[in-house]
């Protein structure tokens, strides 16, 4: 859009309405101004034809009146020549008689007098007293007027006597042999309004002028008194027409005058004198009428405008009103105050497709809405009452969320923990212990770790299981870590029952044969680390398939529970009995002190199973053999100490049984 546009759009009013109007006022006034402008340029076009014309054809009868008007002075003066003519002889008293006699020269000129043929001025009749012998000759007019023989209206000038600007009229008197005998010699005063001043009436129009000057551009009469006599180019520059006229244009024209202002001109010349009679019509004048029909007219167009403007926003209005009925509803659905039924589907216009489509949103986003209000009521019936405790933790270490098993499992108000930090809700020590996991979350990688707390009031000490899982966003960045506890305290039970299960001899009780090669392996090694001697006694029931031929498989086993009793009964704690299989079974002691010791230790052993074993059938005398190997250092391995010790134990029983033989496995040097 150009920038134009845009102003024009950020100018108009928002409303619809205001915006129609606006535009319906601006289509009516730019019509009808440019209706009215043009036809009103054609119709100035036309008028100022029939103006130019009008102004010319006025101006030329001004032009033939003003010619008669001098005609007519011409006639009186050739009356009052005739007449004297036809007189005898004068002097001068009788000529001033005559000519004060002629009252027709006073009403038609301003002064008169009667001159010799030598141009010596005999009489005359004048507001001002003529000089006495004053002579005419050598003047243009007079000679011009012997000259022709003829009549002669001077061009103008300043009279003589009055010094009054004049034009003088003249008319020769003959004698009877048709020579000049006198000169009559008339003035107007061209200030004074007589004829001239009656072209007032004869202007083109209110504010037009009329002026006459001769060919020579002398003015000869204007309304401007003081330019009478004066050049018409005295005043500065003249108009391109007022020289065309000079040049002998006829007619009329447009121009502009001097000073600049449009006018009308029109040039007429003045038969008998050769003078160029103007009339100047300036165009505002001239156009006045037109011009105020223009504002007329403009004004008329603002005021149609506004009209249409005013019906454009009724119209509008009552188009709008059903859109506008949708808006409220619209609004008022989104306040819940009104439901969706309101909307008018079934119009057929454009509205009704409106509220259609919107009707059609609102259904969806409600199915949306209560789609996602299920969801969320089922994850959180799921999530509050799986048996896990989620958490999601945001960068700040805080609890974002937290399930109902939280509260559950752990006793502290899930409200009060949300948006806590972790290091406030479980404390400073139990935060140390997470911090290290929760980083790692934190820098991507999925981390578990198991932590315990101790029952309250006696009860169990309860295990957990915690699973750091990072959230990591489109941009990768990880935003917050899940949190998935979930408690092993059975499993951890039922761990701890199998492994010990499978270390236990299950008839008698005491550590099994696995336990054993553990034990071994590690014994061998702490000696080694520590350097303090270790025993490793191998024992074997005497004859005891005897006991089981002549009591039973029962009993035998009852031999086998208490032989392995007194054994664990005979030893130190830290020392471990097992039984490898059979009758024959293992000791390990650690930390033994000498040959000489681990001798009394075995005596020990064969004192306590000597006392007779209380039996169900009675009491039974039961012996065993005790090979003992002893280990100080070495690469020995377990498997050769067992041997070894067996090696005793072969000895014991080949010594006549129910007693000990020692073997000192080899130390390197
Ligand atoms: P010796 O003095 O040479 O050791 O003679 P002995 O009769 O004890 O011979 P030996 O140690 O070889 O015999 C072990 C017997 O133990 C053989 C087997 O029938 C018996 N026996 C092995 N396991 C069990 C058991 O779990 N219960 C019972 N009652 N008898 C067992
Ligand atoms: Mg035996």
């Amino acid at each position: 859009m150009t920038s134009w546009r845009k102003r024009l759009r950020r100018r108009l009013p928002a409303s619809l309405k205001a915006r129609m109007s606006v535009v319906v006022f601006l289509l009516v006034l730019g019509a009808v101004a440019l209706l009215a402008l043009a036809t009103l340029a054609v119709a100035e076009r036309g008028m100022r034809d029939v103006t130019g014309r009008q102004q010319y054809v006025s101006l030329s009868s001004a032009a033939v009146f003003i010619d008669e008007e001098l005609d007519a002075k011409r006639n009186v003066l050739r009356v009052v020549a005739d007449s004297l003519a036809a007189g005898g002889a004068h002097d001068e008293a009788s000529l001033q008689r005559f000519l004060a006699a002629q009252t027709v020269l006073a009403s038609e000129f301003y002064s008169a007098g009667v001159v010799a043929a030598d141009g010596v001025l005999l009489a005359s009749v004048s507001p001002f007293k003529a000089q006495a012998g004053m002579s005419l000759k050598g003047r243009p007019y007079f000679e011009q007027t012997l000259a022709t023989r003829r009549s002669v209206i001077s061009a103008p000038l300043n009279g003589s006597i009055s010094g009054m600007p004049i034009v003088v009229v003249t008319q020769p008197v003959f004698d009877a042999h048709g020579g000049v005998r006198y000169v009559l010699a008339a003035s107007v005063n061209l200030r004074q309004p007589d004829f001239l001043g009656r072209l007032d009436a004869l202007k083109p129009g209110k504010g037009g002028y009329l002026y006459i000057m001769t060919n020579e551009g002398v003015i000869v009469e204007h309304p401007d008194k003081s330019r009478i006599m004066q050049h018409i180019e005295a005043n500065g520059p003249i108009s391109l027409p007022t020289r065309r006229a000079m040049q002998g244009f006829e007619g009329w024209m447009a121009g502009t005058t001097a000073q600049g202002i449009d006018a009308l001109f029109a040039y007429h010349r003045i038969a008998g004198t050769g003078w160029i009679l103007a009339s100047v019509y300036p165009m505002n004048a001239a156009f006045a009428p037109l011009h105020a029909m223009r504002s007329k007219i403009l004004l008329a167009a603002v005021l149609l405008a506004g009209l249409a403007g005013l019906a454009g926003w009724r119209v509008v209005l009552r188009l709008l009103q059903p859109l506008e009925r949708l808006r409220r509803q619209v609004h008022q659905i989104r306040r819940q105050r009104l439901g969706i039924e309101a909307l008018q589907i079934e119009r057929r216009d454009e509205i009704g497709d409106l509220s259609r489509d919107f009707y059609s949103l609102v259904a969806e986003r409600e199915i949306a809405e209560a789609q996602t209000r299920d969801s969320e009521r089922r994850l959180k019936l799921l999530t509050d009452h799986v048996p896990v405790v989620i958490v999601y933790i945001d960068r700040e270490h805080r609890y974002q969320f937290i399930n109902a098993t939280f509260e559950k499992w752990f006793g502290r108000s899930r409200q009060e923990s949300m948006m806590q930090s972790i290091r406030d809700v479980l404390g400073e020590e139990a935060y140390q212990l997470r911090e290290e996991y929760l980083l790692r979350a934190f820098a991507g990688e999925e981390v578990e770790y198991e932590f315990t707390i101790e029952g309250e009031a006696g009860a169990a000490r309860r295990a957990f299981q915690t699973s750091y899982v990072p959230d990591v966003d489109e941009s990768g960045v990880v935003a917050g870590v899940y949190g998935l506890i979930h408690e092993i305290t059975k499993v951890k039970a039922v761990h701890t029952a199998l492994q010990f299960a499978a270390a236990t001899d299950i008839l008698t009780g005491i550590a099994n044969r696995r336990r054993f090669d553990e034990q071994l392996a590690q014994s061998m090694q702490r000696t080694r680390a520590t350097q303090a001697p270790m025993a490793l006694a191998y024992l074997d029931i005497d004859r005891f398939k005897a006991i089981n031929d002549s009591l039973g498989h029962h009993a035998g086993d009852e031999v086998l529970k208490e032989f392995a009793s007194r054994l664990a009964r005979s030893v130190r704690a830290s020392d471990l009995v097992a039984r490898l299989a059979g009758d024959e079974f293992v000791i390990i002691f650690e930390g033994v002190k000498s040959a000489a010791e681990v001798r009394q230790i075995g005596a020990k052993i064969i004192d306590a199973i000597r006392a007779p074993f209380d039996l169900a059938s009675g009491a039974l005398p039961v012996t065993t053999s005790i090979g003992i190997a002893i280990f100080r250092a070495g690469e020995l391995t377990p498997a050769q100490l067992l041997d070894l010790a067996d090696q005793a134990l072969y000895q014991a029983k080949g010594q006549g049984r129910d007693g000990v033989a020692l073997i000192e496995a080899a130390t390197p040097q």
